[in-house]
């Protein structure tokens, strides 16, 4: 196993120049490296801070997604046909009979796969969450509603004044195109519910005097364009509160959502004016930020070790999940190409994969725990639980 304490330097990286990593966090940036360091050449591959997702129910990303040519006008009356199917489509009964924590386990892999570390999960932390082999990160300080239709006003505002004001609390708000929708914000406020840790996930009906409220009251949106365009043909508008770094990203589950948070950013792009820089803010700095986790989301010193390589010739929206060269949550690498697993670990920490075609290398915990599971993530096949060399 590798040592706890043990010291990286990745060289000639775009983005950085040089990044020391000494255990589980990053110790120093553009500095050379230290005799007895495992260095590792990135050959101007770019160097990021591994991406956060920041809306996902990792339960639900093995279940297919509901095939219908209907476009809603609120939430509701998705999550109605949602529960219509679930009683009787014996497919998707058969796909939500796979244990919750296998399930979970798939929702997780889609994350790290992508480059994500850390994801929101919005949901009850199950307790697979927060293992240390979960796939990524969860976060697991903050406090959630699922929305005032489902929950109820009494139930929003107690869950509202039940999260301590240094913790986020998210709530599914205003996702629809009618003024329903739009009113929830409204509902919100007088429940005393919007403050400067509120995150509204979707806020496609707000307009912009809401939105120059929610910017005044300090909160945050979380967008998720791939979910709302599928369910409404529409999306929230987002430029103005990008700019003021009140916006993170969010796939949602593929339930409604996108593939991963690669493909989020991409619709992303097409849906919206947002520079690169802006988009790329979104899942790292601004994520970090709107989810009060200060140990994350740029390359720092002090900051955690959850480190993303992707090549260096094109933007993050332009990537799909095969470009990721290489993952590291806490120091440790999970994810990788032959030639980056091969610098970082020794052949015995590794299983060979497949994704998408493309043969990769996965931690062998995970590998094992990912071929032990009820259900699968499409585009990967396990090829060899131990990696011998051809
Ligand atoms: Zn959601």
């Amino acid at each position: 196993m590798m040592s706890a304490n043990r010291c990286v330097t990745f060289m000639n990286c775009s983005g950085v120049r040089t990044l020391r990593t000494v255990g589980a966090h990053i110790s120093s940036v553009d500095t050379p490296p230290v005799a007895g360091d495992t260095v590792i050449d990135l050959g101007g591959a770019r160097l990021l801070p591994g991406l956060i997702n920041a809306h996902d129910h990792l339960q639900l990303n093995t279940l297919p997604p509901l095939e219908t040519a209907r476009r809603y006008n609120r939430a509701h009356e998705w999550i109605l046909d949602v529960d219509g199917r679930r009683r009787s489509d014996p497919d998707f009964e058969a796909l939500i009979a796979v244990s919750r924590n296998d399930r979970s386990l798939i929702g997780g892999v889609k994350n790290l796969l992508s480059g994500v570390t850390t994801v929101a999960h919005h949901d009850k932390l199950y307790p697979i969450l927060s293992d240390p082999g979960f796939p990524t990160r969860v976060v697991t300080r903050s406090g959630w509603s699922h929305s005032l239709y489902i929950d109820g006003g009494d139930a929003v505002r107690d869950s509202y004044r039940c999260t301590p004001p240094d913790q986020p609390w998210a709530i599914h708000a205003a996702e629809g195109i009618d003024s329903e929708s739009a009113q929830e914000f409204d509902r919100l406020e007088e429940l005393g519910c919007l403050g400067s840790n509120t995150l509204l996930v979707h806020g496609i009906a707000l307009d912009a005097e809401r939105r120059q409220r929610l910017d005044h009251a300090g909160a945050g949106l979380i967008w998720c364009p791939s979910s709302n365009l599928t369910l409404f043909g529409r999306t929230a508008e987002v430029q103005w509160l990008a700019e003021r770094g009140r916006v993170a990203l969010g796939t949602d589950s593929r339930l409604s959502g996108s593939r991963d948070l690669l493909e989020e950013l991409r619709v992303a792009r097409q849906c919206s004016g947002l520079s690169e820089i802006l988009l790329e803010s979104l899942v790292t700095s601004a994520g970090a930020r709107l989810l009060r986790l200060a140990d994350r989301g740029a390359l720092e010193a002090g900051l955690l070790a959850d480190l993303l390589v992707v090549p260096g010739d094109r933007p993050l929206s332009q990537l799909a999940r095969t470009d990721v060269r290489l993952v590291v949550l806490d120091g440790i690498p999970r994810f990788a190409d032959e030639a980056h697993a091969a610098r970082m670990a020794p052949p015995e920490f590794w299983s060979r994969i497949e994704v998408d075609g493309c043969p990769r290398m996965l931690e062998s915990t995970l590998a094992r725990a990912l071929s032990a599971a009820g259900c699968r993530e499409p585009g990967v096949d396990i090829v060899d639980l131990t990696w011998r060399a051809a």
